[in-house]
């Protein structure tokens, strides 16, 4: 039996680290705003590379304050348009939604999965303000010629870093390439608390200071309300959890890497297609995604072998039942490479927990489906 996701196993790898730091929280008596907080702020802001770091609730209201933090600099404003790839996760568009900003989908390639760059300049208009990219199943969305296309329109590039903990571009950590980041610390992810956490990454000051006031009701002086904000914060125990896994981060990805290497070298059916394989340093696997025409079938006869699986996902957001059709901005939405991508996608079990003989069984049971 293989799991897709065994976070027992996971947390069972450094238990007396986190008892103790879950300890030292519970023996301050201090549960939000304190020493813990400041310290993975500290820390997360240097393993990214950027000069801010403001912890927050979870990935998706780190993806919200950013955009409504723009908003009340006047970067941004009602009704303008965000580029953002058709493929993504559904907290990337509600970020947007929630802003009454308005979401432009633009197609994944086949190979890379990311957003196709050279799709966006076609879907800029005078209303577009800026493009969120999302480094999604671990895998970098970023290009030279992506930042060029912003500065060329003046657009705000932002990052949706919630599935690329550790993931490097050039020597440069995702989270830093644009001009702010959204990270989520949902348990299930490379880095990942015990319940929801999140965090913003950048290198602008002000809008740090507005993301952080308005993370906290709207106030940067204590009950005196600067803006209508909302309660975002991340606990001291989830900080304090957090500091001891980012020190984990980069081996466990390296052990990601070797699983996915030994995989690319192993799964051989005909049926079955792999993504085009990047260099280590621009996949940290946060998901290891397989293609089939007959994915349903392979995801049952996987089952029956005892290897669990996951879709992701089964529905694009273009098609699901929150939106309606109108807001996407075009009436006959063709997505064809997103709608390929979420009728045939099945991610294999991909951690840092997996052993070398739960790795031979999952490429046994992939390799027999026929
Ligand atoms: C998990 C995820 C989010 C949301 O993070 P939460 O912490 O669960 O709110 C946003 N975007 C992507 C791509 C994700 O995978």
């Amino acid at each position: 039996m293989v799991k897709l996701l065994d976070l027992q196993a996971i947390t069972m790898q450094h238990s007396d680290e986190y008892k103790a730091a879950a300890n030292r929280v519970i023996e301050s008596g201090w549960f939000l705003q304190g020493k813990e907080i400041a310290q993975f702020e500290d820390d997360y802001a240097k393993y990214i590379g950027t000069s801010q770091c403001i912890s927050v609730a979870n990935g998706l209201d780190a993806l919200y304050l950013v955009m409504r933090a723009y908003k009340e600099m006047e970067v941004l404003h009602d009704g303008d348009e965000i580029i953002v790839p058709a493929n993504t996760y559904i907290a990337t568009i509600l970020g947007i939604t929630r802003n009454n900003l308005v979401p432009v989908l633009v197609e994944p390639t086949w190979e890379n999965l990311e957003i196709d760059i050279d799709k966006i300049e076609a879907a800029i208009t005078p209303k577009t303000k800026g493009i969120m990219i999302v480094h999604l199943y671990g895998r970098v969305a970023y290009s030279d010629k992506l930042s060029e296309i912003c500065r060329k329109h003046n657009l705000k590039l932002m990052e949706d870093c919630a599935q690329s903990h550790g993931c490097e571009w050039n020597g440069k950590k995702t989270g830093s390439l644009g001009d702010a980041a959204a990270h989520s610390f949902y348990p299930g992810k490379n880095l990942g608390a015990f319940g929801d956490a999140g965090a913003v990454t950048t290198n602008d000051e002000e809008l740090a200071k507005v993301i952080r006031a308005l993370a906290n009701y709207g106030s940067q002086k204590k009950y005196v309300f600067k803006y209508v904000g909302i309660n975002s914060r991340m606990s001291e125990l989830d900080a304090a959890v957090l500091d001891v896994k980012l020190k984990y981060l980069d081996e466990d990805n390296v052990k990601r890497q070797k699983l996915a290497a030994y995989y690319y070298e192993n799964i051989k059916n005909p049926l079955i297609t792999l993504p085009a394989r990047l260099p280590d340093e621009n996949n940290v696997y946060h998901l290891f995604p397989i293609f089939c025409k007959r994915r349903d079938e392979l995801q049952k006869h996987l089952a029956d072998c005892g290897i669990g699986t996951l879709i992701h996902y089964p529905i694009p957001p273009h098609k699901q039942e929150c939106y309606s059709k109108e807001i996407w901005n075009t009436p006959q939405l063709s997505l064809p490479i997103t709608e390929r991508i979420h009728e045939q996608e099945l991610s294999i079990p991909m951690n840092q927990a997996i052993t070398q003989e739960q790795a031979k069984e999952v490429v046994e049971a992939i390799n027999s489906f026929k």
